[in-house]
């Protein structure tokens, strides 16, 4: 396995960082990246700066322990999270958490982003589920994501935000940037209607062509969602029942 040089690895921190502060996906200290420079080593960005503010200097090295190698702060207070995705994924090679506001949104009211209400996020994401809520700066936290680390490239925290996995930090950006993307639009559409999900038939299509580019399909396999017409008449019979 190949690994990054550090140098570019903490310009690429930096970039990331003050792209997430200056989008509003953090605010104040929030959010934290992370990036494996070697073997059980990572560049992480430290506890309590803004991220608006970070300079590559600010960057800390530790080992998959969280233990502090080298640096002049404490790594981040969330770098446990990080830690078990990098102990359960070898494939990943950047961790970024951060407190984007559509998708804590959508997680304060049990809206989940687990089905493809858009085709981008087939591409790019794949489902991403909702760990349940997690006390921060507690364990509760790393548990809370395990049982869907394993296999997503994306989750979010109840309550509190997002991670997103990739195999840099681009990758790992991007996904970021999707996600709340997805979460915004989910946010908009609310307020303006119901949302129907994609038919079985459009599911079928979309993975076709998801899965010839060579992407995972990264949904559950189940019969699909029903179509429009399928939800329309649901309803009808719903109200039919309720003697409205
Ligand atoms: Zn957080």
């Amino acid at each position: 396995m190949s690994y990054p040089f550090e140098l570019e690895v903490r310009q690429e921190i930096v970039k990331a960082a003050r792209l997430m502060h200056s989008r509003s996906l953090i605010a104040g200290h929030d959010g934290n990246i992370s990036v494996r420079v070697g073997p059980g080593k990572l560049v992480c960005t430290p506890s309590g700066v803004n991220k608006g503010f970070l300079e590559e200097k600010d960057l800390v090295l530790v080992d998959l322990d969280g233990k502090l190698l080298r640096g002049g702060s404490e790594p981040s207070s969330e770098i446990r999270m990080h830690l078990q995705v990098y102990r359960k994924r070898p494939d990943v090679g950047c961790v970024i958490h951060a407190h984007p506001p559509h998708c804590v949104a959508c997680t304060l009211v049990g809206i989940r982003l687990t089905e493809p209400v858009v085709p981008e996020a087939a591409f790019v994401l794949g489902a991403v589920p909702t760990a349940p809520y997690a006390t921060p700066g507690t364990d509760e936290v790393p548990r809370s994501i395990e049982p869907y680390i394993a296999t997503c490239r994306g989750v979010l925290l109840e309550r509190h935000g997002s991670l997103t996995v990739g195999a840099d930090v681009r990758e790992a950006y991007n996904r970021l940037e999707a996600l709340e993307h997805v979460a915004q639009l989910l946010f908009l559409a609310r307020n303006l209607g119901d949302v129907p999900p994609l038919s079985q038939t459009q599911v079928e299509g979309l993975k076709a062509v998801v899965t010839a580019r060579g992407l995972p399909w990264g949904y559950p396999d189940s019969k699909g969602s029903p179509g429009l017409t399928d939800v329309i008449v649901q309803k009808v019979i719903e109200k039919l029942r309720d003697g409205r």
